[in-house]
C-alpha cells in the first residue's frame, strides 16, 4: 500500500513537473519579438518613415520595436550605435534601415555583421541594400545575398511574385502591385545563397526587388522597395516587410501574426518631398 502510494504521488510530481515545462515553453513561445529599427543618412524621411514602420509592424504582429536613428543626412556616417561591440544585444532581429553607402570601412562592416555571423536574424528595407557598397569586396553583400550599385529615375515599379509558394508570399494577401512613384534598385550580382521572391520591372529594367537569403545558418530578407512615404506606409508594404520579420525569426505563425499593442496601423501619411539622389 505504502509503495503503491509513493508511486502515485511520483506520478502525480511528474505530471505537475511536466505541466510546468509546457507552460515555460510556451510562454517562451508567445514573448514578444524584440526588434531594433536601425535609421539614418542620406536621402529618406526617416523622423517619419522608423514611425511608420514601428506601428505598422507592431500593429500586425507580437513584435516590439525599437528604433534607434543617428547619423544625420550623411552617406559616411559611423553611428554611435555600431561603436558599441554588443550593439545588437537582448534583440531577437535587427531590421537595417541606414542609408550609409559611402562607408567603405570593412572593419566597421565586419563590426556590424558580427551578430548577424553568430546567428541573430537580419531584415533589410530599401538603403540598407545601397549601404556600405563602396567598401572593397562583398562582405555586405553576402549578408544581403545580393548587389546592387544603383538606381533608376523614380517611376512606378510594376511588381510580380515568382515564388508563389514561400511562406511569406503565401498568406500575404497580394501578388502583383504597381507602385506609385519608386526607385527600382538594379542587381550587379545575386549569389547563389538568395532565394528571389518577388521581381520589379520599371521601364526596361527588370530586377530582383524582395528576397531571402541564408547567411551561414542565419535567416536575412531584404526587399529594396521603399524609398517614399507613399511606400512604407502601404499596407502592402507593412504587411510584406512584416512577414519578412517573423520569416527571419522563424516565427511566421498564427500566434505570431497577432498584435499586442492598441494602436491601430497606419493607413497614410502626408506626401513629403524627399531628394531623389542616393
Ligand atoms: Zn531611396
Amino acid at each position: 500500500m505504502f509503495m503503491k502510494n509513493q508511486y502515485r504521488l511520483g506520478w502525480l510530481l511528474h505530471c505537475f513537473w511536466m505541466l510546468g515545462l509546457m507552460v515555460e515553453v510556451s510562454a517562451a513561445e508567445l514573448w514578444p519579438l524584440r526588434a531594433l529599427l536601425v535609421c539614418g543618412g542620406c536621402c529618406h524621411d526617416y523622423p517619419v518613415q522608423k514611425d511608420v514602420l514601428k506601428r505598422g509592424i507592431e500593429a500586425r504582429a507580437r513584435v516590439i520595436v525599437d528604433t534607434v536613428q543617428q547619423g544625420g543626412v550623411s552617406k559616411e556616417s559611423q553611428i554611435p550605435l555600431y561603436a558599441n561591440r554588443d550593439w545588437a544585444k537582448g534583440y531577437d532581429v535587427v531590421i537595417h534601415d541606414e542609408c550609409f553607402g559611402a562607408v567603405a570601412d570593412t572593419n566597421w562592416i565586419s563590426h556590424i555583421l558580427a551578430p548577424h555571423r553568430a546567428g541573430l536574424p537580419g531584415v533589410n528595407l530599401h538603403c540598407a541594400v545601397h549601404s556600405y557598397r563602396a567598401a572593397p569586396g562583398d562582405l555586405w553583400q553576402e549578408y544581403l545575398g545580393l548587389r546592387s550599385m544603383k538606381h533608376g529615375k523614380a517611376t512606378p515599379i510594376l511588381i510580380r511574385t515568382v515564388e508563389k509558394q514561400h511562406p511569406i508570399i503565401r498568406g500575404l494577401g497580394w501578388q502583383d502591385w504597381l507602385t506609385g512613384n519608386e526607385e527600382l534598385y538594379n542587381n550587379v550580382k545575386v549569389f547563389p545563397s538568395a532565394t528571389v521572391l518577388q521581381r520589379g520591372a520599371q521601364g526596361d529594367d527588370d530586377c530582383a526587388i524582395t528576397w531571402v537569403n541564408r547567411y551561414g545558418s542565419t535567416r536575412v530578407f531584404s526587399t529594396s522597395l521603399g524609398h517614399f512615404n507613399e511606400t512604407v506606409s502601404d499596407e502592402r508594404y507593412l504587411d510584406l516587410v512584416t512577414r519578412g520579420i517573423l520569416w527571419a525569426c522563424d516565427r511566421l505563425d498564427a500566434q505570431h501574426l497577432r498584435s499586442i499593442t492598441p494602436s491601430p496601423p497606419i493607413r497614410s501619411t502626408s506626401p513629403v518631398t524627399i531628394p531623389v539622389k542616393p
